[in-house]
């Protein structure tokens, strides 16, 4: 396949469990529902059996049980250090946001290749509220604190405002006033979970601005993702009057996952030159199914648009799975259409190089070799 020997940047991943886990414990990361439902009776459980197993030195289609008792043999460690290492990654961006998992260092000593941090915005501004912070200081304060991690060296910044109030957000951030007022009335209730709609307006107005300033892309998680989410909410067309408002910003908005409205946002990424798109996520999850979603994206989407990643998070099945089966998904269709002369064999060269490293490279400013 012409993506066979393509090394990839992942563009957004998390890190892996530091621990072995019992059944329970693996398979309710293998799903994202909060209970598990027999995940390896899916697709993705399929896709588990037939291209983990034999990294971990079984047969392929290994049963679940065999399987688990591999991963128990060998340990946590040596098991990622395999499926990462053996991804064809080279270079990950990690979503820190979720502070259980490896950070990108030791991420990188696992998994081999680079790892660099992308910033969550909401998981600063609650930082910021619960170190103590009245609502007159709390948008400097928070201003600040992302100044300063930005200096750190992260290469983006992400919001999971899909989860908290939906993606439906103003062309305009709120004003002044109205932010002091609704800040007021979180900081009384605790500030814990930020879920007003005035304060994560403001703060994903701040994001793309600072993206803007610092040259950092701006991802939102978008589409199906666990249950904490209202899918209706996390439809990317949603965000048609942000998208608007910020194209002449300078800012890069990456729309992630996307899954199932992929179309949407292959259709957001055809009017607006400022997004780019990836189906991380929904890759490992849809399994052998894979090519059909990134045809769809396809449809619409610039070829200089269109990114990979994995969102691997917490079992590096996942990340492994998102390599292989996007290669492999991508592989088959390009293959395809260079066979029936839908495109020449260097355009496809540039088209798969562009998919897995070049577009993703360009705009997060990473110096990375295909
Ligand atoms: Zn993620």
């Amino acid at each position: 396949m012409i993506t066979d020997d393509l090394r990839l940047v992942d563009q957004h991943c998390h890190g892996v469990v530091q621990q072995d886990l019992d059944r329970l414990g693996f398979e309710t990361l293998l799903t994202e529902g909060s209970v598990p439902r027999n995940p390896f009776n899916s697709m993705l459980g399929l896709a588990v059996r037939r291209w983990c197993a034999p990294q971990l030195d079984l047969p392929p289609h290994a049963t679940a049980e065999q399987y688990l008792a591999r991963r128990e043999e060998w340990g946590w460690r040596r098991v990622s250090a395999h499926l990462l290492g053996s991804a064809g990654v080279g270079t990950w961006l990690l979503d820190t946001g979720i502070g259980v998992l490896t950070e990108p260092t030791a991420f990188a000593e696992l998994a081999g290749g680079s790892a660099h941090e992308v910033l969550r915005l909401e998981t600063v501004a609650e930082q910021v509220a619960a170190a103590g912070v009245s609502a007159t200081e709390f948008a400097v304060a928070v201003e600040e604190a992302l100044r300063e991690r930005i200096a750190t060296g992260v290469v983006g910044l992400k919001s999971i405002v899909a989860y908290r109030t939906g993606l439906e957000l103003p062309a305009e951030p709120p004003a002044e006033e109205e932010v002091r007022a609704a800040a007021g009335a979180w900081l009384r209730w605790g500030g814990s979970r930020l879920d007003s709609r005035v304060l994560l307006s403001w703060l994903v107005h701040l994001g793309a601005r600072l993206g803007a300033e610092y040259g950092l892309p701006l991802q939102l998680h978008t589409g199906f993702g666990d249950e904490d989410l209202r899918l209706h909410r996390a439809d990317p067309a949603l965000l048609s009057d942000f998208l608007a408002a910020t194209r002449s910003s300078g800012v890069t908005i990456a729309l992630l996952h996307c899954w199932p409205f992929h179309r949407n946002a292959a259709y957001l990424a055809h009017v607006f030159p400022h997004v780019l798109v990836d189906v991380g996520l929904a890759v490992p999850y849809v399994g052998d199914r894979c090519g059909v979603v990134l045809a769809e994206l396809l449809e619409l989407a610039p070829f200089d648009s269109v990114c990979f990643s994995s969102d691997g998070y917490g079992l590096p099945e996942l990340h492994h799975l998102g390599a292989l089966l996007w290669r492999r998904g991508v592989g088959r269709l390009i293959d395809s259409w260079v066979a029936e002369g839908t495109m020449t064999t260097a355009d496809a060269e540039r088209v798969v190089t562009g998919f897995a490293a070049v577009n993703v490279s360009r705009v997060y400013g990473l110096n990375v070799v295909v």
